[in-house]
C-alpha cells in the first residue's frame, strides 16, 4: 500500500502574517492563519489598551506631581521672600527669585505685593512676559497649553503679604511622544514574541491539523486514498491524525474493492455491449440479406406459427407482422394454391421436415405473384425442433422467362418448320428445270424458261439466306454499316425496283410520294433499301390482289419513309410483338405467302443500327397497315457537287485504268473482270497469287483487286510482294474478302492494301474507287 505524509511546517513569514491578518475576514482561511491572526490580534489589542491606560494614568500623575512640586517650590519661595516683602527688601526678594535659575523647567516667577502689583520677578527668557499685576490672590493652579501656572499666597503670622506666581513647562506632547515610542517598541517586541509563540503553537497544534487538511484536500481532488497525514505527537491531535489515517485506510480498502468490482462490472458491461452490438450488426446483416432477396426471409416457431417475415414480403401482400403471424399469409394465397399449401405446411410441421413449395400470393397491387418458399428446420443441440427459417423467393421473372422461353421455343420450332418449307419450296422447280435442261427434246424456249426458273429460285433462296445472315449479324451485334452519301429518291427507287415484279404479279397499284428537292442521306444504302424492300414485299404479300400500296417520304424531325397498304391489316394485340424475331400473326398469316417471320425484325435491326426506329400501325384486321422507317435528321448531309465524267478523244472514259484481278474463284474473277471491262477499264485476270505477280510484272497495272483466300500465296502475301515492285509501289491495292471485321481490315492495311471490300462486293463502289483513282493518274 502506498502512503505518503505531509511534513512541511508553516514557518512565519511576512506573507503568512499578511495572510493571518486577512484570515480573520475570510472564513475560508486555514487554521494556522486564523490562529496567527488571533494571537496577533489579541496581543495588539491588549497592548493598545494597556498603553492608553498607562498613558492617561501617567499624565494624571505627572500633572498632579508637577503641580505639587511647583506648590512646594512656591511655598518655599513664599517663606523665603516673606521677610523681604514685609521689610520691603526688594533686592533680597529679587535674589530669592533668581535662585530659580537652577531649575530649568521653571520659565518664570513673579512676586506681587499686597496690592497685586509686581514687586520682583525672574524670567528665563524674554519670550515669556510675566503679568504686571495680579488680581487674584487665591492660590490656584492652571494649565495653559504646554505651561503650568501657579499662584501662592505669601502670609506671615496670618498676615497676607503678597502673592507668588510661578510659570513652568508642562511638556505633555513630549511625554506622549516618548510614551508612543515606548509603546511601539513594546508592541513590536510583543508581536514578535506572539509570532514566535504562534509558530510554536502552530507546530504543535495547527501543523498536524494542517497536514490532515492538506491530505484531505488532496484525497478529494485526486481521489488518491493512499496518502496519509504525518503524526507529530501523541496528544489529542495525534489521536485525531491516527483516526484520520485509519479512516483513509478503510476508505482505501473499500475504494480498492469498489474499483475492482467496478472494473469487473465495466468489463462485463463492455463485453455485453460488444455482444449486443455484434448481435445488432448480425441482425442487421441478416435482415439486409433477407431484404436483398425478393421477398426476404421468414421464421416460424415449432408450432409452425410465423414469428418473423421480411418487410419486403409484408409490403408485397399488404399485411403487418401481427396479421402475418395470425395466418394472414395463408389467406393471401391464391385460392387454387391455398388448400394444398396449407396441408403441405401442416404436414411439414408434424414431420419437422424441410419445406419447399411454389405458390402464388395476392399482392396489394391486386396481382398474383409467384413465390418459391424454401425453409429448413432449426434444432437445438439435443435435436429438439425450435422452428423453421426460410426464404420467399420472387420467381415472377423466372416464370416470365420460362414462359418466354417456351414461346421462343415454340416460335423456333415454327421457324425451323417454315425455314425447311421455304428452303424446300424452290428445290422442286429447280429440280424440274434441271430435268428440262437435261432433256434433249427440250427446245430453246423451254431451256430458256428453265434457266429463268433456276435463276429466280436461286435468287429467292439467296435473298432468304442473306436475310438469315443479316438477322444473325444483328442479334450478335456484328452488323457493320457502310455509310455513304445516297439520294433519298434513288434509295426508294432501288427498293421499289426489287419489289416491282411482285407488285406487278399481284396487280397492285403503287403510288409514290417523295420530296421534290434532292435529299442526300449518309446511310448504308444497301441496308436501308433492304429494309424498305422488306416492307414493300410485306405490303404486296399481305394485300389482296389489286390493292394499293403507297410509299411516302417526308422530312421533318426525322426522315420518314412510310409504306401504307390496303391489305389484311393487323390486330391491335399483334402490333406490339410484330417486330419480334419469328413473329408471325397466326390468325391472318396465309402460309402460302411464305416468309420466315424475320423480315420485320431485320427492318427494325437495320433501322435501329442507323439510330432510327420503326413504327407499325393498323386500324385493325382488314383495314390495311402502315409501316414506317424513321431515320434521325442528322443522317441528312449536303448533296455532293455533280461531276460529269470527262471523255477522252478516243471516246474512252478519262477515268479508266489498267486493272489486275486475282481470285481463285474463276467465275467471280471473270465476271468482275467483265463488268469492269464494260466500264472501260483494261482488265487482266489471274487465279493465283504467283500468276498475279507474273502478270503484274509484265502489264504493270494501275490497280490490283486481290482475293485474300488464295492458295500458295494468299492476298496479303501477294500484296506485300507487289508493294516491293517499282510498278506496285504506287498501284491501288484493293482487298476482297469474306471477313470484314476490324482486325481483318487492320491486317489488310498492314499488308499494303489501300482499300478493303467485304464479299459480296458492291460493284458500283469498286467502280467508284477505280474512277477516283484513275482521275489522279
Ligand atoms: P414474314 O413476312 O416472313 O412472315 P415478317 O417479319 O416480314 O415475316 O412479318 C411478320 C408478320 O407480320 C407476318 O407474318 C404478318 O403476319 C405480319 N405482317 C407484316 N407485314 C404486314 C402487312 N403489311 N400487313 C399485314 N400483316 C403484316
Amino acid at each position: 500500500m502506498r502512503t505518503s505524509a505531509i511534513t512541511r511546517r508553516s514557518e512565519p513569514s511576512p506573507q503568512s502574517w499578511w495572510r493571518a491578518l486577512r484570515a480573520l475576514k475570510s472564513p475560508r482561511q486555514s487554521i494556522p492563519a486564523k490562529f496567527l491572526a488571533l494571537v496577533l490580534g489579541i496581543t495588539a489589542v491588549a497592548l493598545l489598551l494597556a498603553g492608553v491606560a498607562m498613558l492617561s494614568y501617567d499624565l494624571t500623575v505627572y500633572r498632579r506631581s508637577w503641580a505639587a512640586d511647583l506648590t512646594t517650590q512656591a511655598a518655599i519661595l513664599a517663606r523665603s521672600t516673606a521677610p523681604a516683602l514685609a521689610f520691603d527688601d526688594r533686592p533680597t526678594a529679587q535674589l530669592n527669585l533668581s535662585a530659580l535659575q537652577a531649575r530649568e523647567e521653571i520659565l518664570g516667577a513673579a512676586l506681587y505685593g499686597r496690592d497685586g502689583m509686581l514687586y520682583a520677578r525672574y524670567q528665563r527668557s524674554n519670550e515669556d512676559s510675566l503679568p504686571a499685576q495680579l488680581s487674584v490672590s487665591i492660590p490656584a493652579t492652571e494649565i495653559a497649553g504646554n505651561k503650568l501656572e501657579l499662584t501662592h499666597r505669601i502670609e506671615r503670622n496670618g498676615e497676607f503679604l503678597g502673592t507668588i506666581y510661578l510659570r513652568a513647562r508642562y511638556d505633555v506632547t513630549g511625554r506622549v511622544k516618548a510614551y508612543i515610542t515606548i509603546f511601539a517598541l513594546v508592541t513590536a517586541v510583543s508581536l514578535i514574541a506572539a509570532l514566535v509563540l504562534s509558530a510554536v503553537l502552530q507546530r504543535l497544534i495547527t501543523a498536524p491539523l494542517n497536514a490532515v487538511a492538506s491530505i484531505a484536500r488532496m484525497v478529494i481532488e485526486s481521489r488518491d486514498y493512499s496518502r496519509r497525514a504525518l503524526k507529530i505527537n501523541n496528544d489529542e491531535i495525534g489521536v485525531m491524525v491516527d483516526a484520520f489515517n485509519s479512516m483513509l485506510d478503510e476508505v482505501q480498502t473499500r475504494t480498492d474493492a469498489l474499483e475492482k468490482s467496478n472494473s469487473a462490472l465495466q468489463q462485463e458491461i463492455t463485453t455485453r455491449q460488444d455482444v449486443e452490438s455484434a448481435l445488432r450488426a448480425s441482425e442487421k446483416l441478416y435482415r439486409a440479406i433477407g431484404e436483398s432477396i425478393d421477398y426476404g426471409v421468414w421464421v416460424c416457431d415449432a408450432a409452425g406459427r410465423n414469428i418473423y417475415v421480411s418487410d419486403s414480403f409484408l409490403q408485397l401482400v399488404g399485411l403487418n407482422q401481427d396479421q402475418c403471424s395470425n395466418k394472414g399469409w395463408g389467406e393471401a394465397l391464391h385460392p387454387d394454391d391455398a388448400a394444398a399449401t396449407i396441408a403441405d405446411w401442416t404436414q411439414c410441421v408434424q414431420t419437422g421436415d424441410s419445406w419447399y413449395r411454389e405458390h402464388r400470393f395476392m399482392g396489394k397491387d391486386g396481382v398474383y405473384h409467384p413465390v418459391l418458399a424454401r425453409g429448413v428446420p432449426i434444432r437445438d443441440d439435443s435435436g429438439e425442433l425450435l422452428g423453421w427459417a426460410g426464404i420467399n423467393l420472387d420467381i415472377s421473372r423466372i416464370k416470365l422467362t420460362e414462359e418466354a422461353l417456351r414461346d421462343a421455343d415454340r416460335r423456333k420450332d415454327e421457324f425451323l418448320a417454315t425455314l425447311a418449307h421455304e428452303l424446300r419450296n424452290p428445290l422442286a422447280p429447280i429440280r424440274h428445270a434441271t430435268k428440262i435442261l437435261d432433256t434433249s427434246v427440250a427446245d430453246e424456249k423451254q431451256r430458256s424458261w428453265a434457266r429463268d426458273v433456276i435463276t429466280r429460285q436461286v435468287q429467292h433462296m439467296s435473298l432468304l439466306l442473306d436475310d438469315l445472315l443479316d438477322v444473325s449479324r444483328i442479334t450478335r451485334g456484328r452488323l457493320e454499316l457502310k455509310r455513304s452519301g445516297v439520294d433519298l429518291v434513288a434509295l426508294v427507287n432501288s427498293a421499289i425496283e426489287t419489289v416491282q415484279p411482285l407488285v406487278n404479279a399481284r396487280r397492285h397499284s403503287l403510288q409514290v410520294s417523295l420530296p421534290e428537292h434532292s435529299v442526300q442521306l449518309q446511310v448504308d444504302a444497301l441496308r436501308i433499301s433492304q429494309a424498305l424492300s422488306n416492307l414493300l414485299t410485306n405490303a404486296a404479300k399481305y394485300t389482296d390482289d389489286g390493292g394499293t400500296i403507297t410509299v411516302t417520304a417526308t422530312i421533318d424531325e426525322y426522315v420518314t419513309i412510310a409504306v401504307h397498304d390496303t391489305g389484311i391489316g393487323i390486330s391491335t394485340a399483334a402490333i406490339p410483338k410484330i417486330f419480334d424475331m419469328f413473329s408471325q400473326v397466326e390468325s391472318v398469316v396465309d402460309r402460302s405467302q411464305g416468309g420466315l417471320g424475320i423480315g420485320l425484325a431485320l427492318v427494325k435491326g437495320l433501322v435501329t443500327a442507323h439510330g432510327g426506329f420503326v413504327v407499325a400501325k393498323s386500324e385493325g384486321l382488314g383495314r390495311g397497315s402502315t409501316f414506317s422507317i424513321h431515320l434521325p435528321h442528322s443522317t441528312i448531309v449536303p448533296a455532293p457537287e455533280r461531276i460529269e465524267p470527262t471523255q477522252t478523244s478516243d471516246g474512252t472514259k478519262a477515268t479508266a485504268c489498267k486493272v489486275l484481278i486475282a481470285d481463285d474463284n474463276r467465275d467471280s474473277a471473270l465476271s468482275l473482270g467483265m463488268v469492269l471491262e464494260m466500264s472501260g477499264h483494261i482488265v487482266h485476270v489471274a487465279h493465283t497469287g504467283r500468276e498475279a505477280l507474273t502478270i503484274g510484272a509484265r502489264e504493270k497495272p494501275d490497280a490490283c483487286i486481290l482475293d485474300i483466300g488464295m492458295p500458295e500465296l494468299n492476298g496479303y502475301e501477294t500484296a506485300r510482294h507487289i508493294r516491293r515492285e517499282v510498278w506496285g509501289s504506287h498501284a491501288l491495292l484493293i482487298a476482297v474478302t469474306g471477313w470484314g471485321q476490324s482486325d481483318d481490315k487492320e491486317k489488310a492495311r498492314d499488308a499494303g492494301f489501300d482499300r478493303h471490300f467485304t464479299k459480296p462486293v458492291n460493284l458500283s463502289e469498286i467502280e467508284r474507287t477505280l474512277e477516283q483513282f484513275a482521275k489522279r493518274l
